[in-house]
């Protein structure tokens, strides 16, 4: 009887061995497979011929966000593969993240982030406007961001937006703002033809914490749009964040160490025409 208790312990810890020696296995295939993955669902996005090499030169990205240090604690990933592929690469914050009366300093730690991440300061927008305040009981105009947008893309001849979903990823009402606005302008045909809307996917709790580990999981489920960064990447990521020294408390660091989002961005396209009008 004790035999068979031993042997039944052996198996359990190889099958333990085994499953994590499977997981790793498969991230060390994802990090192998990325850059052909972007560059392919780039290249499926702007109908770039599959024999071109290059692609990112093709990409005037936008990424908008709602405060300073949303760019680097939700779009990292997105932001250094595409400025490494050299994309043109765009930000457009909407408010200066005044919510404890620190707005020109969070002004300045933002341009500090965007140079880390590789955007210069001439392709970062912070717009202060007072129907835009950094506050989530605050309802932000959806006119007033989808105009704003609009101009931006207009502007800058962008073909590929980037923001938040319908979730916000952390539920923050201006995120949400953003989406709305996205959809909104999806829906009225004023964009121009070739521009793509893209929404970060927001993941439950018990995902967004499991740093690398996600990898999988954001790997496999169906998206549109993928990123994933490796350790260098991260490290970017992560310097980055602490570019926004007046948001360095402690939760931060727990943020830094096992969100997903610093390793992975996954992106549905928002369907563009008129049939999205009343989504919201
Ligand atoms: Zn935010």
């Amino acid at each position: 009887h004790g035999l068979f208790t031993g042997t039944v312990k052996i198996m359990y810890v190889y099958l333990v061995l085994f499953a994590v020696l499977s997981y790793l296995v498969c991230i060390k295939y994802i990090y192998n497979r990325q850059w052909h993955a972007l560059r392919s669902s780039l290249k499926r996005t702007f109908n770039v011929s599959s024999e071109r090499k290059t692609v990112g030169a093709d990409v005037r990205a936008l990424v908008v966000t709602a405060h300073p240090d949303d760019e680097c604690m939700f779009f990292a990933p997105t932001i250094i593969r595409l400025v490494e592929l050299n994309a043109s690469v765009h930000l457009l914050c909407l408010s200066e993240g005044n919510y404890y009366h620190q707005g020109s300093l969070r002004r300045e730690e933002l341009l500090r982030s965007c140079a880390v991440l590789g955007i210069p300061a001439s392709r970062v927008t912070v717009i202060n406007h007072e129907k835009l305040p950094d506050d989530p009981k605050a309802e932000w105009s959806v006119s007033l961001i989808s105009s704003a947008v609009l101009r931006h893309i207009t502007d800058h001849c962008i073909n590929m937006v980037l923001t938040f979903d319908g979730r916000g990823v952390s539920g923050h009402a201006n995120h949400v703002a953003i989406y709305k606005a996205v959809r909104h302008l999806a829906s009225t045909g004023e964009l121009p033809k070739d521009c793509v809307l893209f929404a970060l996917e927001t993941v439950g709790l018990l995902r967004k914490y499991t740093s690398v580990l996600d990898l999988p999981f954001s790997w496999f489920l169906p998206s549109h749009f993928h990123c994933v960064v490796g350790p260098k990447g991260y490290k970017q990521a992560k310097a980055a964040m602490l570019c926004h020294r007046s948001q360095l408390l402690w939760f931060r660091y727990l943020y830094i160490t096992f969100s997903r989002y610093m390793f992975t961005n996954t992106f549905q396209i928002v369907p563009q025409g008129p049939k999205n009008l009343k989504i919201y």
